[in-house]
C-alpha cells in the first residue's frame, strides 16, 4: 500500500461524515509523517503510510475535527495552535480581519473580546505593524494557547493577552482603554440550536452558546463598547447569519450605526459599528 492509495481509500471512508474529505486525509497524513502538507504531495506519494495514520483517520471518523487532531490550523494566511478549549478559527471570520484592516489601517490599539485561540488579534496585529492589541478571555486554557500563538508569530511583543469577563463589575479595570478599533466574535449560537457532531461533542461550548436567541453576549458587550472605544473608532462584531436585525438594535440602542458585511458565503457576518455623532 502506498500513501497515496492509502489516502484514496480513507478520503472514500471519510466523505460520510466531512464535506472535506480528501483534505482531511491529507491533513492527517501530514501529520503523521511529521511534514507539511505541500510535501507530502510532491515527495512522499508512493512512500509506506505511516503506522499512526489509520487511528488519526478513526479520530475524525468518531467526528473529531482535524485542528484538533492535529493541534493546528490556518487562518488568514497563518498558522494557529488550537486545543479544545478554544474555538477553531473559521474561514467565515476572515471578513472580520478585512473589516478591520481596511477599516481602520492608521489603528494604535485594538481589543479583541473572547480571543480564544487569539485568531482575530493576530492576524489584525500581523497586517497593522503599528499597532498593539490585548485579548480577554474568560478561560485560562484558551489565554495559554492564545500567548503561545502570539509568541509563535512573532507578536507577543505587541500581543497582551489577559483573563477578564465582560459580565463582571469592573472587568475593563485591566485594560487600557481607549482602544481605535475593538474585535469580537462572541458566542452567538441559540441554545436550543442542532449543530453538526464535530462542532457541539468538540467545541467549548462556551465560545458558542449565548442563550435562548444567542443574543445574550451582544446584549452583555455591546452597550460597553462606549466606553472602551476611542473617539471616531471602530467595533466589528462577528454575528450569526440571522441576527443582522437584532444586533443591529442592540447596537442602535448603545449608540452606534451599523453597517452589515457578508461572508463569502454572501452570509451576514459582521456588523460594523461606528459611535452616532
Ligand atoms: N460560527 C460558529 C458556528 O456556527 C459559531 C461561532 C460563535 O458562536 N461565535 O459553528
Amino acid at each position: 500500500m502506498t500513501i497515496a492509495q492509502a489516502l484514496r481509500e480513507s478520503a472514500a471512508a471519510l466523505a460520510a461524515s466531512s464535506d472535506t474529505a480528501r483534505l482531511d486525509a491529507e491533513l492527517l497524513m501530514a501529520h503523521a509523517l511529521g511534514v507539511s502538507r505541500s510535501d507530502l504531495l510532491l515527495r512522499h506519494m508512493d512512500d509506506e503510510p505511516p503506522p499512526g495514520f489509520t487511528g488519526l483517520v478513526e479520530r475524525r471518523l468518531a467526528h473529531e475535527p482535524v485542528a484538533y487532531i492535529i493541534g493546528h490550523r490556518e487562518f488568514f494566511g497563518l498558522d494557529f495552535r488550537v486545543s479544545p478549549s478554544v474555538l477553531i478559527p473559521r474561514p467565515d471570520s476572515e471578513v472580520l480581519v478585512e473589516a478591520a484592516i481596511a477599516g481602520r489601517p492608521d489603528a494604535r490599539a485594538v481589543l479583541d473580546c473572547g480571543t480564544g485561540s487569539g485568531a482575530l488579534l493576530l492576524a489584525v496585529l500581523a497586517n497593522l505593524p503599528g499597532a498593539s492589541g490585548t485579548g480577554i478571555d474568560n478561560s485560562a486554557a484558551a489565554l495559554e494557547i492564545a500567548r503561545a500563538n502570539a509568541s509563535a508569530l512573532g507578536l507577543g511583543g505587541r500581543a497582551r493577552m489577559i483573563r477578564a469577563d465582560w459580565n463582571e463589575p469592573g472587568w475593563t479595570d485591566s485594560l487600557a482603554a481607549p482602544f481605535d478599533l475593538i474585535l469580537a466574535n462572541p458566542p452567538y449560537v441559540e441554545t436550543s440550536a442542532e449543530l453538526s457532531a464535530s462542532v457541539s461533542e468538540y467545541e467549548p461550548s462556551t465560545a458558542l452558546f449565548a442563550g435562548r436567541e444567542g443574543l445574550d453576549a451582544y446584549r452583555a458587550l455591546v452597550p460597553q463598547l462606549p466606553g472602551l472605544l476611542a473617539s471616531g473608532g471602530l467595533a466589528l462584531v462577528e454575528i450569526g447569519m440571522h441576527q443582522a436585525d437584532a444586533v443591529s438594535g442592540i447596537a442602535s440602542d448603545a449608540g452606534f450605526t451599523a453597517k452589515l458585511r457578508r461572508d463569502l458565503g454572501d452570509r451576514a457576518r459582521v456588523l460594523e459599528l461606528t459611535q452616532m455623532q
